[in-house]
């Protein structure tokens, strides 16, 4: 195989789905909103959390944290906790709002408003890091060619949130030239471009006569690890390629029962999962794994 793999975990809590907040088919309209009309227990981030961390040690990996950046507010010490362990933090969003509507893929906000708010989020998480943040990750995966240039102009230096594949696309780009390996987005597109100073690190895809999305997440909750482990080693023999998972996947506790859309979203995880995810760092223990700030060949 001749590339490297990053592993990439997502902070967020069950509330900062789509299904809950901050989409066109929230139950509420923003996080912000969630919080002051929620009056049950809300952290269900921490428990699993620091289990992933075990992991990660076990496995001796340093991974990539898309940290969405109100959990500072309403998770104090559990960044810090991420930070001492030696991981990189980078930008997922400030409350996990959808950039773009998911079925439309126009916009739902300005650029103005995204940078407006991503440069918080970035601020936030590099103060509490006390890292440079060059890393972002759009919420749900959702976006769009011109997030790319908004996110180049806040001094961000990669993206990594398109995936490739037969079932679905997240982005308003055909990704007709792009493949699972890093590569330069053209200006105001997601398409492959030539030499510049933001690079894309799209998630592995299995290829057979379809493309399956195979770097984790709900692809490994439901369908399982033998098809995300094809997928990364078929990606490895591409290119560097992307893991990534949610804390949220291994916690083993019944999440608040509300959220429209979704109704089975979280019917599968747990210690399945968590046995799952240790199955494919066993297996590719020999495979190079890279930190994506440490990323510099391309
Ligand atoms: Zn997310």
């Amino acid at each position: 195989m001749k590339g490297s793999f990053s592993v990439t975990v997502d902070i967020e809590d069950w509330y900062h789905i789509p299904s809950v907040c901050s989409s066109p088919y929230a139950v509420y309209r923003s996080v912000n909103e969630f919080f002051e009309k929620w009056d049950g227990r809300y952290d269900f981030l921490t428990e699993p959390t620091n289990r992933a961390l075990n992991i990660l040690d076990e496995f001796n990996i340093t991974a990539t944290f898309f940290v969405v950046a109100d959990t500072v507010e309403h998770y104090p010490g559990l960044i810090e906790s991420i930070v001492e362990r030696g991981h990189e933090i980078a930008c997922h969003g400030l409350h996990h709002a959808c950039k773009i509507d998911p079925e439309t893929k126009m916009p739902l906000m300005n650029c103005e408003e995204f940078e407006q708010k991503t440069l918080l989020a970035k601020r936030i998480l590099e103060k509490i890091s006390g890292q440079k943040v060059a890393g972002y990750r759009a919420p749900n995966a959702l976006v769009g060619g011109w997030m790319v240039d908004s996110l180049e102009r806040m001094k961000f230096k990669y993206d990594s949130s398109v995936s490739v594949n037969s079932l679905y696309n997240k982005t308003d780009s055909s990704l007709k030239t792009v493949s699972s390996f890093p590569y330069y987005p053209v200006e105001h597109g997601l398409e492959a471009g030539h030499d510049r100073n933001f690079i894309e690190f799209p998630w592995a895809y299995y290829h057979n006569v379809l493309k399956i999305p195979a770097s984790g997440g709900p692809i490994l909750r439901f369908l399982g690890a033998p098809l995300v482990l094809n997928g990364l080693i078929q990606s490895l023999k591409r290119g560097h390629t992307i893991f990534y998972f949610h804390p949220l996947d291994i916690s083993c506790t019944k999440f608040p029962s509300i959220g429209n859309n979704r109704p089975l979203y979280w019917c599968m995880k747990g210690k399945l999962v968590e046995h799952r995810i240790r199955h494919i760092f066993k297996s590719l223990e020999n495979v190079k794994k890279l930190c994506l700030r440490d990323y510099q060949e391309i």
